[in-house]
C-alpha cells in the first residue's frame, strides 16, 4: 500500500481516519492518496487564509482523505509542527539537541521529518515519506531538504579540521568550524557563508592544507549545511537546560 505523509503522521500519533464513507472513488486534494468507495473522507474545504494551493496534490478533486482530515485543525497544526513521525511514535524535533539526535539516529522507515519555521504552518500532509535512514528529506518550512546521513559525521570532522587550522576556538556551546552564518530556520540569506579569515590562517590556506575537508564542505547540500547548525553546537541545548535549572535553584 502506498503510504502518504499524512498516513505516517496519523499512524505515529494514533489518529484514526475521520469522515463519512466515500460514495465513489477519488483522490485526496492534500496528500494525493487514492480514496476508494467505503473509505473515510470529507469534502475538501479550506479557509481564506490557506496559502498552500500550489502544494495540493490534486486540486479540484473535492475530497480530503480520512487521514488528512484530522490534521487540519489548528491544534493539530501545532502538534505536528516539529517532529519525527514513524510507526514507533513521535520523536521530538524542535530543540537543537533533539534535532541533532534525530538527524544522526532516524527511526526505522517509513518516517517523516517536520521542522516548521512559522506558526500554524501546514506541514504534515506535504512532506516526503522517507524509506532510507541514510538518505532522507526533512521538511523545513516550505522546503524538502535532502540529507545524506553518512556525510554528516565526516562534515562535522571536516569543519573541526578547517576551523582549528584557521585558529577558530571551540566555545562552550559550539565546536570549532569555519562557518560565519548558520541559520536554523534558513531565513538568513547568508546561511552557509564561510569565514574568509580565522585568527591564525585564512580559509584559502586551510583549503590548501586540507583540500578534501574543504571540498567536502563545499559539496554539502542545503539540508546538510542546515544540519550543521545543530551538529556543530552539540551543547547548545544542554547549556540552555543547565541555565534554566540554575535559574530555578
Ligand atoms: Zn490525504
Amino acid at each position: 500500500m502506498h503510504l502518504t505523509s499524512s498516513d505516517i503522521v496519523c499512524m505515529a500519533m494514533g489518529l484514526k481516519p475521520e469522515g463519512a464513507l466515500a460514495p465513489h472513488e477519488g483522490t485526496c486534494s492534500f496528500c494525493g492518496k487514492n480514496i476508494w468507495p467505503g473509505d473515510r473522507y470529507t469534502k475538501f474545504s479550506v479557509g481564506p487564509s490557506f496559502m498552500d494551493v500550489a502544494d495540493l496534490a490534486a486540486r479540484g478533486s473535492g475530497m480530503t482523505c480520512g487521514h488528512c482530515t484530522p490534521l487540519m485543525s489548528s491544534a493539530m497544526l501545532r502538534a505536528t509542527a516539529n517532529g519525527i513521525f514513524s510507526e514507533g511514535g513521535v520523536q521530538p524535533f524542535a530543540k537543537w539537541v533533539d534535532v541533532a539526535r534525530g538527524l544522526l539516529n532516524p527511526p526505522e522507515p517509513p518516517f517523516v521529518m517536520l521542522y516548521a519555521t512559522r506558526k500554524s504552518q501546514h506541514m504534515a500532509w506535504r512532506a516526503r515519506v522517507n524509506l532510507s535512514r541514510d538518505l532522507f528529506y526533512v521538511r523545513v518550512g516550505l522546503r524538502d531538504l535532502k540529507i545524506r546521513r553518512p556525510v554528516l559525521l565526516s562534515a562535522v570532522q571536516a569543519c573541526q579540521t578547517l576551523g582549528s587550522f584557521m585558529g577558530i576556538k571551540p566555545t562552550a556551546k559550539s565546536l570549532a568550524h569555519p562557518f560565519a552564518v548558520l541559520s536554523s530556520d534558513l531565513k538568513d540569506p547568508a546561511h552557509s557563508l564561510l569565514r574568509r579569515k580565522g585568527p591564525e590562517k585564512t580559509l584559502d590556506e586551510a583549503a590548501e592544507a586540507y583540500p578534501e575537508a574543504y571540498q567536502l564542505i563545499q559539496s554539502l547540500t542545503l539540508g546538510e549545511t542546515w544540519a550543521m547548525r545543530f551538529l556543530l553546537s552539540p551543547n547548545a541545548g544542554a547549556q540552555a537546560a543547565a541555565q534554566s535549572e540554575g535559574a530555578l535553584s
